[in-house]
């Protein structure tokens, strides 16, 4: 994977997750306000299952945009596409489909059942 072509991948990705971001935190305190107007009323356990799933997607979306800086840190430092794990080369065709990858298959299979 040529550095420039994970880089500009790994940009677009990072302005995509800032922009949802920034989205759903517009989107979720809209929604708040909404909220505060049905706790009013009777749908408190409506307007806290909303919340929860909101503060869910923003959580993900933080960790995705950490995975993007940390692979942007490691081509700065030399380190991308090299697992972190193992030391081993990740696949061009696994980097193309997910650039933020920090593990080859193998070592990102026995970390989510860690
Ligand atoms: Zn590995």
């Amino acid at each position: 994977m040529e550095l420039a072509v994970a880089t500009t991948a790994l940009s677009a990705e990072r302005a995509r997750i800032a922009h949802d971001l920034e989205w759903l935190s517009i989107g979720t305190r809209r929604d708040r306000d909404g909220a505060d107007r049905l706790r009013a009323g009777s749908d408190d356990a409506v307007a806290t299952l909303e919340d929860e799933l909101d503060e869910g997607v923003v959580d993900d979306l933080r960790a995705n945009l950490d995975e993007v800086d940390a692979a942007l840190a490691r081509i700065a430092t030399g380190s991308y596409g090299v697992c972190v794990d193992c030391g081993q080369a990740i696949p061009d065709k696994r980097l193309t489909t997910l650039p933020a990858s920090a593990r080859c298959i193998a070592c990102q299979r026995k970390q989510e059942h860690r």
